[in-house]
């Protein structure tokens, strides 16, 4: 999947709400992408494969309001967000969205959109150990009245 079209169609609810979910939130990293990560103190260390960091205010990435990762090097996580997968049985069974990005109706309607991030963690899928899949989906990030089908 290509990350810079992925971006892109974000970018149509992001520029209205001035890419809110830099600021104020938690993104988890997995152990392959800490590398990206080079030069920036890190708050903690990772747990089973996921480094999840909360930032009470800006990402640590974050530089004159953009993200200073390129778009090749973005973060699953940060790419995801507020779409994911189900996971059951090692596949992709569906999509939820999280209700926290105050564009997640218009999102969760945009199938274009959605089947891109789909066929994004399909091709990821294959590197998440069973533990990191389950670091990642766990905390009160993933409260289900949080969470809606797609
Ligand atoms: S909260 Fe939603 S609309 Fe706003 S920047 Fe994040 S994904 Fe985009
Ligand atoms: S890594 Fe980049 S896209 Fe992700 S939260 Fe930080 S600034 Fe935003």
């Amino acid at each position: 999947m290509d990350n810079r079209r992925i971006i892109e169609s974000f970018s149509r609810y992001c520029r209205r709400c001035e890419g809110r979910c830099c600021s104020g939130i938690m993104v988890g990293l997995f152990d392959w992408e800490l590398p990206r990560t080079e030069g920036h103190k890190l708050p903690s260390a990772p747990v089973n494969g996921v480094l999840n960091i909360t930032f009470k205010k800006d990402c640590l990435l974050l530089k004159d309001h953009r993200c200073s990762l390129s778009s090749a090097e973005r973060l699953l996580d940060c790419l995801s967000y507020p779409v994911y997968p189900k996971i059951e049985n090692g596949k992709v069974a569906g999509l939820i969205i999280h209700k926290g990005c105050p564009y997640h109706d218009e999102i969760a309607g945009d199938a274009e959109l959605t089947g891109m991030v789909r066929r994004m963690w399909e091709e990821n899928l294959g590197r998440l150990k069973p533990e990191q899949a389950a670091e990642f989906f766990s905390g009160e990030f993933w409260d289900s009245e949080m969470l809606m089908e797609i």
